[in-house]
């Protein structure tokens, strides 16, 4: 590959957030979140990576599921959206895969069925999110449904929280109430992401679901107040350019940043192509040789430019860390006014990723 721009991927950071979340929850089965690409870090190589150390794996979707059997994988596998529509139920029942359970429609196409392997399902409660589930009222009619049908193996509970990044939001307790109220027999539960393992909330859950926090990233406001997670992703690539340019001359489309005096201005072989933000405004942290520069002027597809007054020292070839140890992916998120999710999710094939 000519371009520059390449994200190593930390395995042993990996597993060191894996521990966290463990230690977090000790008595908790774990399910690492891999759906989009593992984040954008790469399906079966964080899988492989985390075999030996996670009890199940959560996916959105079938399409997601597949290549970990096909690649061996034989752990508990959760499709987190459950099934579209009813042909994939053979699927899920001949690959031995989880369904999240949200809609009656399920229901019924789960009872039409014709497989022999019953699935096993996590029924899904909508105790705040207003996404996906059933209502609290709901709950304990879809349950009676589904433990009638011999196409159904064992039945879980689930929910998802929809402010657990916030310390102390009333929401949180609001639902945890409500889960509570309904998930009370002895079937097992799942309630925490990684914002809600990090706080340490519903600590007898026997599931957690941490999918960010794997990958390095805090979703808390309050970062500090958990042990540190390691980031997994570095995204670098080099300066293809360095020259300096006159006070008054303009950078990049529509010249957004104009130079407020003679000034090194250097070009990276990264954009909005590879995935970098396109909306990504001046002042946007960006690392070159150890010091911390701000990105000026619009993202293009292929390049970004940074003033380079704070390393006049660096040179063509000199690498630039757009997120990793510094500045963290959160860092640019929060100036780009997204979340590190988002960032990691969006980078392209383009970007090579190479593991270590
Ligand atoms: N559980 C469900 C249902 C999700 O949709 C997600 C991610 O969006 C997660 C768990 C993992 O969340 P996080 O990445 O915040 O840990």
């Amino acid at each position: 590959m000519s371009r520059t721009a390449r994200a190593t991927i930390r395995l042993d950071a990996l597993r060191h957030n894996l521990g966290v979340a463990r230690a977090q929850m000790p008595t908790a089965n774990v399910m690492a979140v891999l759906k989009a690409d593992a984040y954008g870090h790469g399906l079966l190589p964080v899988a492989h990576e985390l075999a030996a150390l996670t009890d199940g794996y959560a996916v959105s979707c079938l399409e997601e599921a597949l290549p970990l059997r096909t690649a061996g994988l034989m752990h508990r596998i959760i499709l987190l959206e459950g099934f579209f529509d009813a042909g994939e139920i053979p699927v899920l029942s001949a690959r031995r895969l989880d369904a999240v359970i949200h809609q009656p429609w399920q229901i019924q196409a789960l009872a039409e069925a014709d497989i022999t392997t019953p699935i096993d399902c996590w029924l899904k409660v909508d105790t705040g999110m207003g996404r996906l589930g059933f209502l609290p009222e709901d709950a304990a009619s879809a349950l009676e449904q589904l433990l009638a049908l011999d196409t159904v193996g064992s039945v879980r509970w689930m929910t998802h929280l929809a402010h657990a990044d916030t310390p102390d939001h009333a929401g949180t307790a609001t639902q945890m109430q409500r889960f509570g109220e309904v998930a009370h027999d002895a079937r097992p539960v799942t309630l925490p992401n990684s914002a809600a393992t990090l706080r340490g909330l519903e600590p007898f859950a026997d599931w957690i679901r941490p999918g960010i926090m794997l990958y390095g990233a805090s979703p808390l406001i309050d970062a500090d107040l958990h042990p540190p997670l390691q980031p997994v992703m570095r995204l670098e690539a080099a300066l293809i350019s360095v020259k300096w340019l006159p006070a008054g001359h303009g950078v990049g489309y529509g010249s957004r940043f104009v130079c407020p005096e003679s000034m090194p201005v250097g070009v990276v072989s990264i954009g909005y192509g590879d995935g970098y933000p396109r909306h990504a405004p001046d002042g946007t942290p960006v690392e070159v040789v150890g010091r911390r520069c701000p990105l000026i002027g619009k993202v293009s597809m292929d390049m970004i430019a940074v003033d380079l007054r704070n390393a006049p020292m660096a040179t063509v070839g000199d690498r630039v860390v757009l997120w990793g140890e510094a500045p963290l992916a959160t860092t640019v998120a929060t100036a780009c006014g997204t979340i590190s999710y988002e960032l990691f999710c969006r980078l392209t094939p383009r970007v090579e990723r190479v593991y270590r």
